[in-house]
């Protein structure tokens, strides 16, 4: 498909393969390795940018739990460019996963809770790294992906640890790390698990970066575009759903125009804005799925079926990648009044 944008390449695919299969890879509950490769094998890890955006809304629009998955890398990548600068090796790890021969994910709750560290990381007697316990309540793509970005803190200083997943893909186990599988209500093939460490030793060797606590959470707000477009990518379902039937022509075509506006307002946010920008894209992903659940009418309590997966994975995103400022956005709108 060379003539193809990015976004067409993406439709397509999410078209032709992934919507196809959606509901085989729900019921086996984990993204195909096959369905990753294929993505990458479009070119579809060399979009940047607005770009790689709109791939991530397609997907979604699609089967939106590989789409989860396929997403985890851009902070992965993020992570990995900046320490690239440092030291070659992230740069060429970085190379294979921008050209696809691997996929990662990231665990980002040690950079981001305030108070008490999910993952406490104390240097090892030996001097070559640390030495982690704690427990992370997400992680995404466990037993697909071939590596994951911990954070860990040491104190005040968080660390960024690129933690090999090859034996945990293979269906081994890692001594000191133990992946529990969350019985998800939506996107349940992502494979989301509860990690546990416990005295898990982790090499100098594996560190990408490092950061300290309070500068990450002041920054954090400047990086919640990219999830946004899973939301997007929800609607755009729905859009082109309910554009198929005749009688729901027009309202298609206003919740298209509205798509095109949270869209537009989630580009030009800056992170004052961003968390109200996420909290309206989610707000119209729940209205878009109870409005193709009433448009689709009683048949949509009937598993499987596009309506009630949409339903359910909109309960995913009112929840997904949140933060309180999005949090009480959502809750302001639909129940007006301060919080207690
Ligand atoms: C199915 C599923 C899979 C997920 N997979 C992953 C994953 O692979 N990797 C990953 O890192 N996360 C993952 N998450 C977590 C997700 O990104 C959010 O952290 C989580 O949804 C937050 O929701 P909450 O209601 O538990 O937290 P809340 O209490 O609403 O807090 C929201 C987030 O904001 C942070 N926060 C609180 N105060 C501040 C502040 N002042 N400034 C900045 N941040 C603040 C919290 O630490 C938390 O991360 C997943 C979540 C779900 C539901």
């Amino acid at each position: 498909m060379p003539d193809l944008t990015a976004r067409e390449r993406a439709r397509a695919l999410a078209e032709e393969l992934l919507a196809p299969q959606v509901a085989a890879v729900e019921a086996a509950g984990a993204v195909p390795r096959s369905h990753l490769d294929a993505l990458a094998a479009a070119g579809l890890r060399a979009a940047e940018g607005d770009d790689a955006l709109a791939v991530v809304e397609e997907l979604a629009a699609g089967d939106l739990a590989t789409a989860f998955v396929w997403i985890q890398q851009v902070g992965v990548a993020r992570w990995l460019g900046a320490g690239g600068a440092q030291d070659r090796r992230w740069a060429a790890q970085l190379d294979d996963l921008r050209a696809g021969r691997a996929h990662a994910g990231i665990a980002l709750q040690a950079a981001l809770r305030p108070g008490p560290a999910a993952v406490v990381a104390r240097p090892r007697d030996d001097g070559d790294g640390w030495v982690l316990d704690g427990a992370v309540p997400w992680v995404t793509g466990w037993g697909l992906l071939d590596a994951v970005l911990l954070t860990a803190r040491d104190g005040e200083e968080v660390l960024f640890l690129l933690l090999d997943l090859a034996v945990v893909r293979a269906g081994g186990e890692v001594p000191g790390l133990r992946g529990e599988l969350l019985p998800l209500a939506a996107v349940r093939a992502s494979r989301t698990v509860e990690l546990h460490l416990d005295g898990f030793r982790v090499g100098a060797d594996r560190l990408v970066a490092r950061g300290q606590h309070a500068t990450l959470l002041a920054g954090d707000a400047a990086g919640l575009r990219p999830n946004g477009s899973l939301a997007l990518g929800l609607v755009q379902r729905c859009v082109r759903a309910l554009h198929a039937d005749p009688r729901h022509a027009d309202r298609a075509a206003a919740l298209a125009a509205e798509l095109g506006s949270v869209r537009a307002r989630l580009d030009a946010a800056g992170p004052e804005d961003l968390p109200a920008a996420r909290a309206a894209a989610v707000d119209l992903a729940w209205r878009a799925a109870a409005a193709l659940a009433l448009a689709t009418g009683s048949s949509a309590v009937i598993a499987p079926s596009l309506a009630e997966r949409t339903v359910r994975e909109a309960l995913f995103l009112l929840v997904f990648g949140s933060r309180p400022a999005i949090r009480e956005a959502l809750l302001g709108g639909l129940l007006p009044g301060q919080p207690a």
